[in-house]
């Protein structure tokens, strides 16, 4: 399923298949006089699991706010399904719609039922017609176990619940790419592992998913490679059973002494 492919030349066109999925080379990104990621470079193949662990402030949220373009990094170049999302020619609302994201705090419009907030991008963006609109939306509400709280406003439902419907909601725009900022790091622990349980299925079916978390289990368990990030670098990557069990950096070890 993984293709990998080497360094893409810059006459590569747009969306090309067979590229990695996410490749990030070189990047820096400084806010003022305070450098937060220091050349980053790594890929996400098509259909893997990254999962990005690390310390807070280390530059995690960072990164992925410059792989949908929310940051504009100060160097380096980022693509995402072929396409160089960092081309300062490049159509950033296109280039975005091939990303779905799901962050910390969900964001759902309190006013719209869970079935409005998974069918109002795809109509304003995708330009979908309603009927299209709600099917998709009740499909992807069905995909995170919520088929009977189509009808339910935000304010009815629980933390877990709601980070599934924004889980939809990024879902029905049919993204190349998903990205999680600790999706589950605002849930009471009993909901943990609904929200959890949905990025897993995901995985199985395939989805290309980049994940900031703190869940080593989860880590352990469904990425296919795990990143360590410091001080805006990647200090270590490989396998789960490498990096959680035998980490090879001494920063890497303190941080999972912390967190295990
Ligand atoms: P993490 O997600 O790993 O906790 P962040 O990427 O949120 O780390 O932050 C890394 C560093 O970048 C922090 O020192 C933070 O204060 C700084 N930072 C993040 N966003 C901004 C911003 N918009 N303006 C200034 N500094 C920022
Ligand atoms: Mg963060």
């Amino acid at each position: 399923m993984s293709a990998r492919k080497g360094p893409g030349g810059p006459a590569e066109p747009a969306g090309d298949a067979g590229a990695a999925a996410i490749e990030i080379r070189g990047l820096r990104k400084s806010f003022g006089d305070n450098e937060v990621l220091s050349g980053i470079d790594f890929h996400v193949d098509a259909g893997e699991v990254v999962c990005v662990i690390g310390p807070s402030g280390s530059g995690k949220s960072t990164l992925l706010r410059c792989v949908n373009l929310l940051e504009e990094p100060s160097a380096g170049t980022v693509r995402v399904a072929g396409a160089e999302v960092t081309d300062p020619d490049i159509d950033i609302d296109a280039a975005r719609r091939r990303i779905g994201m799901v962050f910390q705090s969900f964001n759902l419009f309190p006013h719209l039922t869970a079935l409005g907030n998974v069918t109002i991008a795809q109509r304003k963006v995708l330009k979908r017609d309603r009927a299209e609109a709600e099917r998709v939306a009740r499909a992807n509400l069905e995909r995170v176990g919520l088929a009977d709280k189509v009808a339910e406003y935000p304010g009815r439902l629980s933390g877990g619940q709601q980070q599934r419907v924004a889980i939809a909601r990024a879902l029905a725009m049919d993204p190349r790419v998903m990205l999680f900022d600790e999706p589950t790091s605002a849930l009471d622990p009993e909901l943990v592992g609904d929200v959890l349980g949905v990025m897993r299925e995901l995985a199985e079916d395939g989805m290309t998913m980049l994940v900031v978390t703190h869940e080593m289990s989860f880590a352990r368990e469904v990425a296919d490679r795990v990143v360590f990030m410091d001080g805006g670098v990647v200090v270590e990557e490989g396998p789960p059973s490498r990096v959680l069990d035998d980490p090879e950096h001494e920063r890497t070890r303190t941080f999972l002494a912390r967190v295990l």
